[in-house]
Formats: C-alpha cells, structure tokens, sequence
C-alpha cells in the first residue's frame, strides 16, 4: 500500500471514512517506513480539533456490542459523529479478539455517521494502546465528536483506557449481592459512572438492586479532584430496549462541561499527555536498542545471563545501556 500524506491529510480533514481507515492501517504498521510516514501525517493533522473520548469497559457478556450499537444510533440521530476504537488485550495474548470476532453493531457500522474500527493485533498491550492513541487522534482530526474507546474487563486494558479517555464508563451486568466483589476495586475507582445493563423484563428488579449495591460502594471510594457533586454514579440502563440511554448521555455531557469549566478537563488530557510522552519514549529507547546489532546482541548475552541467574536484571539492564552512556 502506499501513501501519499498531503493527500491523506486532506482527506482525513474533509471527514474522508475510507481515507481515515487507511491512516489507522498506516498508524498499526509495525513497519520502520511507515512508521516514520505515520509520525509526518499526524504532525500534519494537527491538534485542533478535538472529541469527548469516553472509555468504556465490561467484561464479555456484559452487553457492550448492544449498547454501543444503540447509543451510537442515538448520538448520530442527534447530529453528532461517532468513532468506536476497541483495546483488545486477548488480541494481543492468542491472536483471536474477544471484541472483534463476530459481526458486531450491525446497523451502526452502517451509518454514515460512525466509523468501527476493531483492535489491533499486537503482542503487547503497550503496542495497541500507542495505536490506538493515534487512532483517537485521526479520529478527532476527521471531525467526529465523540470516540468510544471500548475494552474488555479483563487484564490491564482499563487503566490503558482511562489513561486515554476524558470519561470512563463501567458496564456491568445484572448480578447476585455476593458478585458485587467480582469487581476489582482498582476498575471502580477509575469510573466515572457505572451503568448496570439489562435492566428490562425479568431482569430489573436484579437490575435495580444491583445498581443501588454499586451506588453504595461509589459513596465509600475517597473523593478524586475530578469527580463533580454526585459522581461518580451509578445507573440503570436497558442498551436492548434503549432505555436510559439518554439519561446516560446526558450525565456524560454534564460531567464533561463542568470539568470543561473548572479546567479539570485540560489538566486531565496534559497530564495523560505527559504520561504517554514518558511512554512513548521508553518505547523509543526500546526500538533504538534492538534496532542496533551490536547493542541487540549484548542484550541478547546480558539476558542469558540473567536467566541463568548470574547476573541481576537491574545490574544487567544498566549494563545493556552502557555504551549509550559512553562508558
Ligand atoms: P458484549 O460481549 O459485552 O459485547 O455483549 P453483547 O452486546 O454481545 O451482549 C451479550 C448478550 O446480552 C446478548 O445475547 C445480548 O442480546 C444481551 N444483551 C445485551 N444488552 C442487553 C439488554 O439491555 N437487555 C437484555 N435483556 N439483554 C441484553
């Protein structure tokens, strides 16, 4: 494939879907040259367009195909544009998805008005979260308004979500009082809201109960800087029957304007840019280190050696670096 940035420049600013998916496929190469083509387009795009990035997570099950299909359809009816990202973590582990297997948010990737793009496949979690960092960014600099990040409960993919998004949403399923622990303390403590689906039919009342037990649990997590009067929240949504849906989204844009009008949302996307900064760098170093025979065998040697216990890794690691530092 090749790719001619002026062109993909412009057309990513005119809103040019098959030319944004392209550019994504550009961003997930693991490719030196396309890398470096990548860097330039994204350079190009700029940053003055932005989204309202809201992570979401649930573990398989929960109903996040659903909900993002009928929440997708509900924003685009209201005139907004939508892009759906997925992190993937078992993408990365066996090379099958979890998130991307069988056809999901039929009549949403139908819309003109959405763009779906799956997970890449990666081998580390750290390789999809960087393309998918640049995903959001394409994805701001064609125009949409709002891009969900989507993952799955399992692993570290949510503190990578959170760590990318302006609001982060936590599905959950209709569950027994006793299941309330099968949530990890460390995912509660990130969410903004929680929205307990399938609260229809024989479901609700469970619904119902298990969203005041979570209501409860928020009201006893210590106050973060960013949380506004009244979150983070608990709530009842139904993403089969669409209801709540609207309530939902209303809360999202209310927590999203106040934290707009306190500075709270500024400071929260530097610091995220900090941290991925360090990230990407380490990443770098990384790159620099195996791109380079001489220093990729001395690593290769130096591993050895601690996996056959002669060395320590932190001794062996400062000594992989040492003709970096001159010595
Ligand atoms: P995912 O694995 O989290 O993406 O979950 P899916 O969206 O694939 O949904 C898993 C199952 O839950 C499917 O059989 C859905 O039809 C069902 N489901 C999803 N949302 C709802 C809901 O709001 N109410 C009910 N009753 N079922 C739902």
């Amino acid at each position: 494939m090749r790719f001619d940035i002026p062109l993909l420049t412009e057309q990513i600013r005119a809103g040019d879907r098959r030319a944004l998916a392209r550019a994504i496929t550009l961003v997930e190469s693991g490719r030196d040259d396309h890398r470096s083509l990548a860097l330039d387009l994204l350079d190009q795009l700029g940053t003055d367009r932005q989204a309202l990035r809201i992570g979401l997570s649930g573990t398989p099950g929960v109903g996040k195909s659903t909900f993002i299909e009928t929440f997708g359809l509900m924003l685009t009816a209201r005139g907004l544009r939508v892009a759906v990202l997925a992190v993937d973590p078992s993408s990365a582990r066996s090379g099958g998805s979890i998130l991307g297997d069988k056809t999901r948010m039929e009549h949403l990737s139908r819309d003109p008005a959405a763009f779906i793009r799956p997970s890449p496949s990666q081998t580390q979690l750290g390789g999809v979260a960087r393309r998918t960092r640049d995903a959001v960014r394409l994805c701001e600099a064609a125009g949409f308004d709002v891009v969900l990040i989507e993952t799955v409960g399992v692993g570290q993919s949510e503190t990578v979500v959170a760590q990318m998004a302006d609001l982060f949403v936590l599905l959950l399923a209709p569950a027994g009082g006793d299941e309330l622990q099968g949530v990890k303390r460390g995912i509660m403590e990130m969410a903004d809201m929680i929205l307990v689906n399938k609260a229809d039919g024989e479901l609700k009342p469970q619904a119902m109960r298990t969203c005041a037990d979570y209501a409860g649990a928020l009201r006893l997590l210590r106050k973060r800087p960013q949380d506004m009067e009244g979150y983070p929240l608990a709530m009842t949504v139904s993403a089969l029957d669409s209801t709540g849906l609207q309530t939902a989204w209303d809360r999202m844009e209310t927590l999203a304007h106040w934290r707009q009008e306190t500075g709270i949302f500024a400071s929260t996307r530097a610091d995220q840019a900090r941290h991925w900064f360090t990230e990407d760098l380490r990443a770098e170093v990384m790159a620099l280190l195996t791109r380079d025979p001489d220093l990729r065998a001395r690593m290769t040697t130096l591993e050895d050696a601690v996996a056959r216990g002669e060395m320590t890794p932190a001794v062996a690691a400062r000594a992989a670096l040492a003709p970096l530092r001159g010595a």
